[in-house]
């Protein structure tokens, strides 16, 4: 049942902050100029050109491509995987540090690729503004076991759970939902 399944992005929103995830299921199908800032736009453009397929036109390189995992209940897309490294590539504007949410989608989107058949021989995200790339260890059963254990706290999550949330006014602050949260 696809209603099952986990959107691969959802983890890191979820470690950032699990009443984001409420927050984005009341405005997935808004318009998001409503509440995206300057900084979101820009990195939302940079997605679009994966989304669209057009940023590279090498056979070899796959972009956008839709995965899933039936083991761990995961669907999503990957940003680039380049056929003849074998390298799945994860694209962001500009990385100051690989936070913990950064890894998990990455995992999982390798983890989605391997049961589909692909071969994964590096794992890489690359920070854009600054062309660095930062290569990341494949998952250890620790990461394994964080993983599916944040699927099953997005499972179980009730938006009433989000009183007992500390919020940070440093992370509200970069937050797309910013302007509507009541707990800011
Ligand atoms: S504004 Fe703060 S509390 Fe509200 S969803 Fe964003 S990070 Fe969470």
């Amino acid at each position: 049942m696809v209603d099952d399944y986990i959107q691969i992005s959802k983890l890191n929103d979820f470690i950032f902050c699990p009443y984001s995830i409420y927050l984005h299921s009341i405005y997935e199908n808004f318009d998001t100029s409503t509440y995206h800032s300057k900084f979101q736009k820009r990195g939302s453009i940079n997605h679009a050109r994966i989304d669209n397929k057009t940023y590279s036109t090498s056979k070899y390189i796959i972009q956008g491509k839709d995965i899933y995992s039936q083991k761990y209940g995961l669907v999503g897309k990957i940003d680039l995987y380049d056929s003849k490294q074998k390298s799945l590539i994860e694209r962001k504007y500009k990385i100051t540090k690989i936070y913990s949410g950064y890894k998990l989608q990455l995992f999982a989107q390798c983890l989605c690729m391997q049961e589909m058949g692909y071969q994964v021989n590096k794992l890489c995200f690359h920070s854009l503004v600054d062309n660095k790339n930062y290569p990341i260890a494949f998952p250890s059963g620790e990461d394994l076991n964080f993983l599916k254990d944040t699927v099953k706290q997005i499972r179980n999550f009730r938006s009433k759970d989000a009183v007992l949330l500390s919020i940070s006014p440093l992370k509200c602050e970069k937050c797309i939902y910013n302007n509507l949260c009541a707990f800011k």
